[in-house]
């Protein structure tokens, strides 16, 4: 589907933790709201609102059904990133009295970590977990780091950058039994693994809809009601929609987009994780036949679209530069205006500098193929292999 949208020459598209395209079948969910039910679902006097409101409440009966809630838990936002500040900083709020104490993990991804960071510049004391090489949790170390004044422990249930899962039942069976609220950025597994917030003991679960083939700019929060009930200080003020937590008129269309994309991952999950996981497989295959690449992550404990590989003895962004012409993938490096660094996630793995810059991340997706992936494979392999070839010009690129 995608192939006929993609004008020849572009590069193939691996970058699927960065986003994903519209599903054609989302696209036609959403249409119709943005021309004849256009109404707002917050108008309670005609049609146009009811209808507005209908198609609202069915997705939110969607959404909740996804991850085992309720549809009062459910609020929606404008993605992950506002859903993960509202989480955090919600908490926050509401729980000072109780305590200023929230433990977090190294590798989360940066909307959790700066809202942590704004916290710890009012006050509050942050715990940052170190991660196993791996990159999954050490639950003893978790354990320890509890306190009495704890209130918030937040850990991402599957990472954007190396795809480890995290053991979200164990975790949420430790907050549990301490007495402490469990929020977990869902964004990369939603759809992609199971997700039970009883089960699994979340309070607090953060969605977005554009990694899983829905539009960019609409996500949700789950904040659990009962058991215990979550309290939560509002970070949008104004009309008092989503029950107050989250003012401002709700995003039809991104809506019923959002619910149709959840649907269809749901029932495409377990026939879609074992394509991907093949496809995934074929790619480490070849790859791995070269000396000096290293696996980044978890071998079986992560997303099955996901593959990251530090290379050694190449120039990272001399790496990137070879590869631009034939396929769009993200380094393990993030730029800013006046620098650039090496992925944080790769160094709390306890990679070097060099393997962290020197990295690949490949996000498979829906509409990639086998031919795609030899085709990225034996590029990448002409790439690298010439690169070392080159020392002089290898070692004299900069970052
Ligand atoms: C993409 C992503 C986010 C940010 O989500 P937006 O909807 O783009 O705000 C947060 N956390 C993780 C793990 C992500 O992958």
């Amino acid at each position: 589907m995608l192939g006929e949208q993609t004008l020849t020459n572009r590069p193939i598209y691996l970058d699927c933790h960065a986003t994903t395209p519209v599903d054609q079948r989302v696209l036609e969910a959403m249409l119709p709201f943005f021309t004849e039910n256009f109404g707002n679902p917050a108008s309670i006097n005609h049609i146009y609102g009811w209808e507005a409101e209908a198609a609202v409440k069915a997705a939110r009966q969607t959404l909740a059904d996804a991850i085992n809630a309720t549809p009062e838990e459910i609020i929606f936002t404008s993605g992950a990133t506002e859903a993960n500040n509202l989480a955090i900083k919600g908490v926050a709020e509401a729980y000072f009295s109780k305590g200023r104490h929230i433990i977090t993990v190294q590798t989360e991804h940066n909307a959790v970590l700066d809202p942590c960071n704004y916290l710890r510049s009012l006050g509050f004391d942050i715990t940052l977990l170190p991660v196993q090489p791996d990159g999954l949790l050490d639950l003893n170390q978790l354990e320890k780091a509890i306190r009495p004044d704890t209130i918030l422990v937040s850990v991402m249930a599957a990472n954007n950058e190396i795809g480890v899962l995290q053991p979200l039942a164990e975790i949420g069976a430790i907050c549990r039994n301490a007495n402490i609220l469990f929020h977990t950025d869902a964004a990369q597994a939603l759809g992609k693994i199971p997700l039970n917030v009883d089960a699994m003991k979340i309070d607090l679960l953060s969605m977005t809809g554009h990694k899983i083939y829905a539009p960019k700019g609409i996500g949700a929060l789950y904040v659990r009601r009962r058991n215990p009930r979550v309290k939560l200080s509002p970070q949008l003020h104004g009309g008092g929609h989503e029950r107050g937590m989250r003012s401002g008129t709700l995003y039809t269309p991104q809506i019923v987009g959002f619910a149709k994309a959840v649907e269809i991952a749901l029932t495409e999950q377990e026939s879609e994780n074992q394509r991907l996981t093949q496809l995934r497989q074929r790619l480490w295959e070849q790859l791995s036949q070269l000396e000096g690449i290293y696996l980044n992550g978890h071998p079986t404990q992560r997303l099955a679209g996901n593959l990251n590989i530090s290379v050694e003895g190449v120039d990272g962004a001399a790496l990137l530069l070879g590869l631009q012409p034939v396929v769009a993938i993200s380094s393990g490096s993030a730029c800013t205006s006046t620098k650039t660094t090496p992925s944080h996630v790769l160094i709390a793995l306890g990679r070097s500098e060099q393997l962290a810059y020197a990295s690949l991340r490949f996000g498979i997706g829906r509409y990639n193929t086998e031919e795609e992936i030899d085709q990225v494979a034996q590029s990448a392999i002409a790439t690298i292999s010439s690169l070392r070839r080159q020392p002089l010009l290898n070692s004299s690129a900069t970052h």
